[in-house]
């Protein structure tokens, strides 16, 4: 005779493969459910068989989505001729917040980094490339995030797109106010200098 019901062993068991739970967070997480209404832990279930059935990946930009091409690359009223070039879906979601830009995107997923083992084929750079041939823009917005990689991942974008004539800007990163232009480091330097844009 088995200590516990099958079904709990499994669900602690998959509960346990979770980053950041443990089998200790995976028991009370699965005891937690045995006694919460029927309707909660069904809601949970179907959001979770619902996240891998309706979430697509954009085959025209890479964001993830419910509809291939995705709602952005489908609107209408979107600027074209601008592509705004981000490490995560987060990134779309977050300069869309700012209502203020009206372009298209293409989603990376990462960033160039030798620590960990991702070089330029992991992302999406090489589709870039393919989408800008089929279909050319006139400015690449590159809006990967202010570090190391992020700085990285834009100079190689960069040296990749430079054939084909395409405007390349990046998103401008001041110095801190007031800060002296000698105390800031390299990155933060470098990266002020290739952020100007064009008067
Ligand atoms: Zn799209």
């Amino acid at each position: 005779m088995r200590p516990v019901p099958r079904s709990v062993e499994r669900l602690i068991e998959e509960l346990n493969r979770l980053p950041g739970i443990g089998p200790k967070t995976a028991s009370r997480l699965t005891f937690y459910l045995l006694r919460s209404p029927q309707e909660q832990v069904q809601a949970l279930a179907e959001a979770i068989g619902e996240l891998r059935e309706q979430v697509v990946s954009c085959s025209v930009c890479f964001n993830i989505a419910e509809t291939d091409p995705c709602s952005i690359c489908n609107e209408a009223q979107r600027d074209r001729s601008v592509i705004c070039v981000v490490e995560e879906p987060l990134d779309v979601l977050a300069i869309e917040r700012t209502r203020e830009y009206d372009g298209l995107y293409h989603v990376l997923h990462g960033a160039i980094s030798p620590v960990e083992g991702i070089g330029p084929e992991d992302l999406k750079i090489a589709e870039l490339v393919q989408r800008l041939r089929g279909h050319p823009a006139e400015e690449i917005i590159l809006a990967t995030n202010p570090n190391l990689e992020g700085e990285s991942t834009a100079m190689y974008v960069s040296r990749q797109l430079a054939p084909l004539g395409v405007r390349v800007t990046r998103l401008a990163h001041g110095l801190p106010m007031g800060g002296d232009l000698e105390y800031a480091d390299e990155v933060t330097l470098t990266r002020a200098l290739e952020g100007r844009r064009e008067m």
